[in-house]
């Protein structure tokens, strides 16, 4: 066994790793044929044909809920603009509240604040770092108007779980599926079991057309809603009686024809990315059991994970190092890996400091029905911080190409470090 690359060994992987690139002489086709149509954006913000978008949009939105067997897709310009939109839709504004989880982007949980409500944080599971049923119950009030889930990492949340809370209080269910595309749940996909699904298509996901994003629904009246506010919808409801004015100030979320006709390409090419992304995954999964200390990813039996990162979970004291220690290691030998995942998104300024619109706390400070939740106190999701504060490192999977070779080689990487483990507890990261 060779020296340490962290002390002067050499490492196991000489050559960086080749970013993952989906874009090739297909995207390049699809872009051209837009080009040559001389139509960039086939939008019109008026009441006519043209409101729901070019041709190359529409296109998009068919193969797409075709793809996941659903009723409707929406294509927006990302999907935080989806997740914006979802809430919106729902007709979710000052007064109600909407759980959310700390372990995710950003925009997870600053979705219900662009309409004025309030995201209520739940813990999240250990094993699948998405919101537990038990905190999310516990966590449901009488303002509580939907649950936000993130089938995180690319493993489904607990969603029979959270369908049935939320249909026992009577709430809705939106999943942010931004890294979860292709992800099975039961005999579904990921991000079809929720009133709203959310995919992104930016260009870090398994799939990308630089930016974008995609609603999906089932409900003709909420994929309606949806397009309202993808397009200018105060300016068209007057034309159109009977639609609830509720939300209907709209946005321009509209994605171009250029990015749609390579999202179709994208969406061809979902199939062979995932197999790629899950195959190699799985193998390294397997070969990582029974290391003390060292937890991989958990698949539950109902469910596929589609690998947006590769989660690791170090147990400093049953592994005998720290996870710094053994980022450094194993960044050392020549693997990118994360040394810790997003803070807390509560432990953000904006959350501990109450200011999200103007100066004076709206809406965390709108109405005199103050609660704990509303404050946003360390230790709120114990889980959650003790994961980001010690344990959970990643490798970020759809960053890098991580090919069969690859993934021996973090294999190899990590049986040595464990292996020299005593060499490395007096190192300071
Ligand atoms: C990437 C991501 C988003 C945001 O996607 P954009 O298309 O960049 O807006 C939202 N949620 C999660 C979990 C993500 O990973």
């Amino acid at each position: 066994m060779t020296q340490l690359a962290l002390f002067g060994g050499p490492p196991v992987r000489t050559t960086p790793l080749p970013r993952w690139n989906t874009i090739g002489a297909e995207e390049q086709v699809a872009a051209r044929r837009v080009l040559e149509s001389g139509v960039l954006s086939g939008y019109v913000g008026a009441w006519s044909p043209a409101f729901y978008g070019g041709p190359e949009v529409q296109m998009l939105e068919c193969a797409w809920a075709a793809y996941f067997g659903v009723r409707h897709a929406i294509a927006v310009n990302s999907a935080t603009s989806g997740l914006y939109a979802a809430i919106g839709a729902l007709g979710i504004g000052p007064g109600d509240e909407v759980i959310v989880s700390p372990c995710s982007m950003s925009a997870s949980a600053t979705a219900p604040l662009i309409y004025g409500a309030m995201p209520v944080f739940a813990d999240i599971d250990p094993a699948t770092y998405t919101l537990h049923p038990d905190t999310v119950e516990r966590a449901i009030s009488a303002r509580t108007r939907a649950i936000l889930a993130v089938n995180l990492f690319g493993h489904p949340a607990d969603l029979q779980a959270l369908r049935q809370l939320a249909r026992r209080h009577g709430i809705a269910l939106i999943e942010d599926s931004a890294q979860a595309p292709g992800a099975r749940y039961q005999d579904r996909y990921a991000g079809t079991i929720g009133e709203i699904g959310v995919f992104s298509l930016n260009c870090h996901k398994h799939i990308q057309t630089g930016e974008g994003g995609i609603c999906v629904t089932n409900d003709d009246h909420l994929a309606e809603r949806l397009q309202l506010i993808r397009n200018h919808a105060e300016a068209v409801v007057e034309a159109r009686p009977g639609i609830d004015l509720a939300n209907m100030i709209g946005w321009n979320y509209r994605m171009t024809e250029l990015t749609a006709a390579i999202g179709g390409t994208q969406l061809e090419k979902l199939p062979q990315v995932l197999e790629h992304k899950m195959r190699i995954a799985e193998s390294l999964r397997a070969a990582l059991h029974g290391i003390d200390g060292l937890t991989p990813p958990t698949v539950r039996p109902d469910c596929s994970h589609v690998y947006y990162t590769f989660p690791l979970q170090i147990d400093a004291q049953r592994l005998g190092i720290s996870r710094a220690q053994f980022t450094a290691a194993l960044h050392a030998e020549g693997i990118p890996i994360v040394e810790r995942y997003v803070k807390p998104l509560y432990l953000a300024p904006m959350f501990q400091q109450r200011m999200a619109w103007g100066r004076d706390g709206f809406p965390f400070t709108a109405d005199s029905g103050t609660t704990t939740a509303r404050r946003y106190p360390v230790g709120l999701c114990a889980t959650a911080e003790r994961l980001y504060a010690e344990t959970l490192c990643y490798l970020p999977w759809c960053a890098y190409d991580f090919d069969t070779t690859a993934a021996q080689q973090v294999r190899d990487a990590i049986y040595k470090i464990v292996e020299q483990r005593d060499a490395l507890r007096a190192y300071q990261p």
